[in-house]
């Protein structure tokens, strides 16, 4: 018996092997406007709260992307996904709420079109290939119950915080670490993005630590990382 056990499980395995199907964790990405706002980058005014930048399917083998939906060479679901194209209609009860939280912060594109990208490349092979509407509310739904760093030590400032004091007061806030992504400007290295990770479920719930500890342009727990307050309070010091 217990052997007819373990060779169901080697053949499990090896057939996800060989089909390139790994199990996968949910990273939400949230962005800090203040951030990603380069002069004039951005349209006004620009956002004070984190807001969505995605809600990503990671490998949980290395962490890497999800690829996107692709019908010859990555047909990664057995129904017939939403089409980018098609996603408005289904968005609509949750418009209002997604342009609040999940604008297109750079002007250059239409918030219509940001979500576009993101379906194509993050959604088409979530769990909700075909539930545009349900996708986009997992990630929204996520957003409005963990907010990272409110009432925690950690507030924008113009003094650099550690890159460690930022994962930490997360850390003690939610209990798990997340992941601490930064953008550079002129040699200061600032705070970009908290990117929050949950197990795969549907919708996705519970969270867990993420398995990168930093990224793009920091890397370790001693650089010293700028969380940028808004533009009106950089003018009033
Ligand atoms: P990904 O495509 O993996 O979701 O994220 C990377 C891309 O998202 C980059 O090309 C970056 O410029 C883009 N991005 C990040 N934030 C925004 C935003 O607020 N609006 C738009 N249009 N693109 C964004």
């Amino acid at each position: 018996m217990q052997r007819h056990l373990l060779v169901a499980a080697v053949l499990a395995t090896l057939s996800l092997l060989v089909s390139g199907q790994t199990d996968f964790f949910y990273k939400l990405s949230l962005q800090w406007p203040p951030s990603v706002c380069g002069p004039s980058q951005c349209g006004s005014p620009i956002p004070r709260t984190f807001t969505i930048h995605g809600l990503w399917p990671q490998f949980v083998t290395n962490d890497r992307p999800v690829p996107p939906y692709n019908p010859t060479t990555n047909k990664c679901t057995n129904v017939t996904p939403t089409a980018p194209g098609q996603i408005l209609v289904p968005l609509k009860p949750i418009q209002d709420q997604l342009n609040e939280l999940w604008p297109s912060l750079l002007k250059q594109t239409t918030n219509v079109a940001f979500w576009r990208h993101e379906w194509e490349k993050h959604g088409m092979c979530s769990d909700y290939p075909d539930k545009p509407h349900d996708y986009f509310t997992a990630a929204l739904d996520l957003t409005t119950t963990y907010n990272p760093l409110e009432g925690t030590e950690v507030k924008p400032r113009q003094d650099p915080y550690k890159a460690i004091e930022i994962r930490e007061a997360i850390k003690a806030k939610l209990g798990k670490y997340p992941e601490i992504s930064c953008g550079k400007v002129s040699n200061t290295i600032q705070l970009k993005e908290i990117r929050l990770c949950f197990e795969r479920a549907k919708p996705p719930v519970v969270l867990r630590d993420c398995p990168t500890k930093y990224s793009n342009q920091c890397s370790d727990d001693d650089n010293q990382v700028k969380f940028p307050p808004a533009t009106s309070e950089v003018l009033e010091f």
